[in-house]
């Protein structure tokens, strides 16, 4: 690479492993800001895309097919610091770090107008739609989507921008209960551990997690969980009930699969709440009744609002990233990476480093 060009990792269809291409550094005009990126997450969704479907269980598939352009560089959790403006951006300097906001959508319909951007039916995501973080640069639409880091590491804060947001923007859907009863986790990969990691920031009790890798478990426990109890266990649901020690009122799911959905509605009690992240795939039989009945809310989220990762951002410039493992790579070990991940041999985040 020199001055002048860009190396970017990128997918050439589905199904395929990333090749490296080098570029011109894309000029920013209007009001485009050009970021240097200096740290670039690798999220569980790099792997749906590179499959090309997300896994809608009994052997529906939702296709990416037409949504993906080709050459795609993937990366949405991206940081870096302000390279250059177009002569229209305004309100951001040269130089200063800052997390890419990725969630951009087309500014026209009902959930743009309210600021739900990452709800938008015809998206511009950075790093889905449009050129992402693995790469040397980035061109963001405008300065609204950058966020002042302040004084925090741009490396460990890459994950912000997705796994940091997802979680936080799940958390924040439970409202007040939380005050009063400790929250179920589903799964500690790299989302667990930020999930885990957040509660303590925001003075919440530490959390109970169910994960079936050891590996995982140890990471969890680490990461501040009260407890991480193996789902397999013959007296799992048990142990969740005993570590809870009151009604099970609040589950976080971020597997999303047949069988922790079914492991959630099991042990959901009255007027309890159980938020589904996870997108590994599958489907559940739910009896009708038993939503009146216990009174449950059964409710998904995804990624959370741009106005959610300012919040968030402001929460950790005060009180510091969360303690989460991460697994820094050179950027050039973008495919390797993406392949360990797919295996499960990765504990936190990757985070790619031009
Ligand atoms: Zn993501
Ligand atoms: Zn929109």
């Amino acid at each position: 690479m020199t001055d002048q060009t860009t190396r970017s990792f990128q997918m050439t269809g589905f199904d395929k492993p990333l090749v490296e291409n080098v570029n011109p550094v894309p000029k920013a005009t209007g009001t485009q800001v050009l970021v240097r990126v200096k740290g670039a997450g690798i999220c569980h969704s790099d792997l749906h895309i590179q499959d090309g479907y997300y896994d809608l269980g009994s052997g529906e598939k939702m296709s990416f097919e037409g949504r993906i352009q080709f050459p795609f560089t993937p990366g949405h959790e991206t940081t870096g610091d302000v390279a250059a403006l177009g002569p229209e951006a305004e309100g951001i300097e040269v130089g200063i770090n800052v997390v890419i906001c990725s969630w951009v959508g087309c500014g026209e319909c009902a959930h743009c107008k309210q600021g739900d951007e990452h709800l938008c039916s015809a998206p511009q995501f950075i790093g889905v739609n449009k050129p992402g973080g693995y790469s040397d640069y980035v061109v963001v639409p405008h300065p609204r989507y950058l966020i002042d880091l302040g004084n925090l590491d741009p490396i460990k804060a890459a994950p912000m921008s997705c796994s940091g947001l997802t979680t936080y923007s799940a958390i924040r859907k439970f409202g007040k209960i939380l005050n009063n009863v400790p929250l179920v986790i589903f799964g500690a990969g790299g989302l667990g551990l930020m999930a885990t990691g957040l509660m303590a920031k925001l003075d919440l009790a530490p959390p109970v997690v169910v994960e079936i890798d050891a590996a995982k478990r140890e990471a969890a426990l680490k990461a501040g969980a009260a407890v991480a109890i193996d789902p397999n266990a013959g007296d799992a649901m048990q142990k969740i009930r005993d570590a809870v020690g009151q009604p099970v009122l609040a589950i976080l799911d971020l597997v999303g699969s047949s069988d922790t959905a079914k492991l959630g509605l099991a042990l959901i009690e009255k007027g309890g709440r159980m938020v589904i992240v996870g997108l590994l795939g599958g489907d559940i039989r739910i009896s009708v009744p038993s939503l009146p009945l216990k009174s449950i809310t059964l409710q998904g989220s995804y990624i959370g609002s741009p106005a959610e990762l300012r919040e968030l951002v402001g929460l950790l410039r005060e009180k510091g990233l969360p303690d989460t493992p991460l697994d820094r790579r050179p950027l050039d070990q973008a495919d390797a990476a993406l392949s360990d991940l797919r295996a499960g041999k990765v504990v936190g985040r990757v985070v790619l480093i031009p």
